[in-house]
């Protein structure tokens, strides 16, 4: 399946699943609540939150909980992203988090945004990490 056949029931399923998992996580000093989903090659979603920790860099974002849930279920590509925030602006992955993704998805797959009360705008991998380092550059003879 291409990224861009995504079908409707399979990006509300994404929206769903990160919707939920939102509210399971654990963010007591922020109180910046993330769910993020993925939906993995075999057409399986994994959901995951953000962890924050009173060490505050050692606090893990809602993406990466949902790529090593796909991990974990033997998933090996992402085919689309969904990151589910509230508040004004629409939440997008952190630096850190685009090059995570980077590791599982296409150039082109979808990464969409979502709040409370709609779907976002919509961005590629690449137009969020254009020119980036990845696999490849290991391979390379
Ligand atoms: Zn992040």
């Amino acid at each position: 399946m291409a990224a861009h056949t995504l079908t409707e029931s399979q990006q509300q399923a994404l929206l769903h699943a990160a919707r939920a998992a939102r509210l399971k996580a654990y963010a007591p000093y922020s109180t910046f609540l993330v769910g993020a989903a993925v939906l993995d090659d075999q057409g399986n979603i994994h959901a995951g939150c953000n962890v924050e920790n009173a060490a505050y860099p050692e606090g893990v974002c809602a993406e990466a909980g949902a790529l090593s849930a796909m991990v974990l279920s033997g998933g090996k590509r992402a085919q689309a992203v969904l990151v589910f925030g509230t508040g004004g602006a629409w939440i997008t992955p952190c630096g850190g988090c685009r090059q995570k993704l980077r590791e599982f998805c296409a150039p082109d797959t979808p990464i969409f945004t979502a709040n409370e009360n709609a779907l976002g705008p919509r961005y590629t991998l690449v137009q969020l990490l254009p020119d980036s380092f990845g696999p490849d550059h290991l391979h390379s003879p």
